[in-house]
């Protein structure tokens, strides 16, 4: 089946979501300016808001039994966490009525701290239980590659999550997990 979804998709935040760094770029307090979707803004009034097609990709996998993973590296997890609390992602399109949700409600989980990516994922694992070859990771930092000795499946994202390279991480997860052929195992 050319549509298999791997059973967690975990997704950095800084440059991989969001167009900053949370630990150094902004600074709090927060705030959300009355019916501002997608957006909240720090005292200096600088946009914290997701890349343009990210609501869109939470919403296709929320509609799956994919676990969705939030995984980073800040210094900042209690502002990062806040951020998210505070974003909110419109309605999927075609159902305008719908409420918008609280960007943190998408994330099944969330490692965000600082050191190692491995220790992130080891975590998840040992949370989840799901093996890391049905974990599959986009991360903007080619350092972060190094979970692949875990058995996940990276994708470099250097300009950020779009639909394009999201469904370049799907490919590239699928064809290095083929489906067992009916009949073996
Ligand atoms: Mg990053």
């Amino acid at each position: 089946m050319a549509h298999r979804f791997p059973k967690l998709i975990a997704f950095d935040l800084d440059y991989t979501l969001w167009d900053l760094w949370i630990d150094t770029h902004v600074t709090p307090p927060f705030k959300r300016n009355e019916g501002d979707l997608n957006r909240i803004v720090d005292s200096h009034d600088r946009e914290i808001a997701f890349y343009e097609d990210v609501a869109s990709i939470l919403h296709r996998l929320r509609a799956t039994d994919v676990t969705i993973a939030a995984c980073s590296r800040t210094h900042a997890p209690k502002l990062a966490r806040q951020a998210l609390t505070m974003i909110l992602v419109p309605p999927p399109v075609g159902h305008p009525d719908a409420s918008p949700t609280p960007a943190i409600e998408y994330f099944d989980q969330a490692e965000l701290y600082p050191g190692s990516k491995l220790t992130h994922f080891k975590q998840l694992h040992e949370k989840t239980g799901i093996p890391y070859s049905e974990m599959l990771f986009f991360d903007d930092e080619r350092r972060n590659r190094e979970v692949k000795k875990l058995g996940v499946t990276f994708c470099l994202v250097p300009d950020g999550l779009d639909n394009v390279n999201f469904e370049a991480g799907l490919e590239e997860w699928r064809s290095a997990h083929p489906e067992p052929v009916h009949g073996e195992e």
